[in-house]
């Protein structure tokens, strides 16, 4: 049914509105202590549909760190610089009870793609000659998908994660041990950290969810920027494990593919329809933004997003 875009929007603002009770639930991340330093209440909600039309909502132009969002861009690489079957002999695809940073879910590889063993593991299959250039691949993966979107390297948070984070190097070392890759451990470690260190604003990450929605074609000239199998493939995985060990109930209660980072934001991706990314930094107790979750749960429900509705 065509509605009109005043519509739409004032839909979408009486969701934000219903998303308001939750948002002083939760907590911030403070285990990249940098992630502390946020203004707790911030919030921003960006929808770039198929067709072009962006709504844009709250602080809409504020920069955030993508955490583990960037687990999508990392996946897509890896799929891109590798063959299908390469990538999955060495990262499963079966969602895991375990957080998101344990070692449990590691036996002859990591689970999934989207928990950080996972993600290592993938980072270590991005091509490039050093990790200089493996980033910069990343961030004209993120360019291109996004149009010339708003996005930096957060130094701050970098810096912040990378003198903090003792599991992963475990987890990093213990993946070498295993034969899963053989460059060095601390190299693919900070790689990893880099790439968790980007930061975005809403609207570049619904932009990027948008061509995952447009099965991979870009939204204005209509090229095909990621192969479609690549992009059924990063889709079908956010909807199996992109919210850490929640996945399997979002899924139930929302129906949209989604992949959260414990930065607050969300991104969703409803095929042939949209891109949505919420930020909203306090977090549940699996590192899922409380209100970017409820807000989700509201739209799909609201605006008819869930895909198996
Ligand atoms: N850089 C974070 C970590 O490795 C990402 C976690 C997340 O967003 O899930 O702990």
């Amino acid at each position: 049914m065509f509605m009109k875009r005043e519509d739409i929007e004032k839909r979408i603002l009486e969701c934000i509105e219903k998303s308001k009770k939750y948002k002083e639930v939760g907590e911030v991340a403070s285990y990249i202590p940098e992630l502390s330093n946020v203004d707790k209440d911030a919030f921003a909600l960006s929808i770039v549909t198929t067709s072009g039309d962006i709504y844009n909502f709250g602080e809409s132009e504020k920069i955030f760190s993508v955490q583990s969002i960037s687990k999508i861009f990392t996946l897509i690489m890896a799929l891109k610089d590798n063959t299908i079957e390469e990538v999955f002999s060495k990262v499963g695809t079966e969602p895991t009870k375990y957080e998101f940073n344990s070692l449990i879910p590691i036996e002859q590889r990591a689970a999934n793609p989207f928990i950080n063993a996972g993600a290592i593991t993938t980072t270590s299959m991005i091509f490039g000659k050093n990790k200089e250039e493996k980033f910069e691949r990343v961030i004209e993966l993120i360019d291109e998908m996004s149009q010339g979107g708003n996005f930096s390297f957060m130094e701050d948070i970098y810096k912040s994660e990378i003198s903090t984070t003792d599991r992963n190097r475990a987890i990093a070392y213990y993946l070498k041990s295993k034969n899963i890759f053989d460059q060095n451990a601390d190299e693919v470690l900070d790689l990893y950290v880099r790439i968790c260190a980007i930061g975005a604003n809403v609207e570049t990450l619904a932009r990027f969810g948008a061509v995952l929605a447009n099965e991979g074609f870009d939204i204005d000239s209509s090229n095909l920027i990621i192969p479609q199998n690549i992009v059924q493939m990063t889709i079908a995985q956010m909807a199996s494990c992109g919210m850490y060990e929640t996945s399997g109930e979002y899924l139930m209660k929302v129906g949209i593919p989604s992949k959260s980072g414990v930065g607050g934001g969300i991104l969703g991706v409803v095929p042939n329809k949209c891109g949505i990314c919420v930020y909203s930094p306090r977090l549940d107790k699996s590192g899922n933004s409380v209100v970017g979750k409820n807000l989700l749960k509201i739209l799909s429900a609201d605006l008819g997003l869930n895909i198996f509705l």
